[in-house]
């Protein structure tokens, strides 16, 4: 995200392109305006992005509408590997390498030197006193850390109820989420439910659960999923068959 939002600085990005959608308490009255406000930024964004490049590659940025049903996800072509090399978060995905030079190409640094379990790890916060660096009890005291003392400590949070700390531990409006997503087998996050169901399904032989979900918006829709707003912060993809009967999906998205 940081050579996009690098593009970005300086740059003010219009919300009300064709006349303001909300009223004076900032609550939205026009919501056909707003799609189009939305899409003028979506649209502009994009511009801007399509003139970057990252590492060499050029970026293709294109606006997806609202109402746009997505093409499906790629298919995963092996989950093991899957569930050995990409790391899954809301904000970062982690793809390494492994050692074996028939799956992947030889590392072009050395990486493995400086982040010794492959995945960058969760940054969490340490306690120091004079003598020694207890592990934090909870999620509101202590230092953050940076990367290096974190991998040179062996200290964990001890109140991780997860095997792997994700990587997003510490996000506030995660936190509720994250035993919901991590798979009880593994201790694999997973920063969505279906990712998670497609997980315990293809590697564990496990079918989920059928569980019903009332979610308070559903934004867009991608075959048998949608996007929708399920509490205040979060906002996921979930299969159409576990949302609520009575949410009218085909008229709250087009
Ligand atoms: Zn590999
Ligand atoms: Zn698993």
């Amino acid at each position: 995200m940081a050579p996009l939002s690098r593009a970005l600085s300086g740059f003010i990005l219009s919300h009300d392109h064709f006349g303001s959608h909300l009223d004076g308490s900032g609550r939205t009255v026009d919501l056909e305006l707003e799609k189009q406000n939305f899409l003028n930024a979506g649209e502009t964004l994009a511009a801007i992005w399509s003139e970057m490049a990252i590492d060499g590659y050029n970026v293709d940025t294109e606006f997806m509408p609202c109402d746009e049903v997505l093409p499906p996800p790629l298919p995963v072509p092996n989950h093991q590997w899957y569930a050995d090399l990409v790391g899954e978060s809301q904000y970062l995905l982690q793809i390494i390498k492994c050692n074996d030079v028939r799956c992947c190409s030889p590392l072009r640094s050395n990486l493995k030197h400086i982040i010794h379990e492959n995945f960058l790890p969760a940054p969490f916060s340490i306690i120091q006193d004079p003598f020694s660096v207890p592990p934090p009890t909870d999620h509101h005291t202590g230092r953050f850390s940076c990367l290096l003392v974190r991998q040179s400590l062996t200290l964990r949070p001890s109140y991780t109820r997860t095997k792997k700390l994700p990587y997003h531990h510490y996000c506030p409006s995660l936190q509720q989420e994250i035993s919901g997503r991590t798979c009880s087998q593994c201790g694999i996050y997973f920063a969505s439910k279906v990712s998670l169901d497609q997980h315990k399904k293809n590697l564990h032989g496990i079918e989920p659960l059928a569980s019903c979900v009332r979610p308070l918006r559903v934004h867009g829709r991608r075959q048998d999923e949608a996007l929708c707003t399920i509490s205040e912060d979060v906002i996921e993809w979930i299969d159409v068959q576990s949302i609520d009967d009575s949410i009218q999906l085909e008229e709250i998205v087009n």
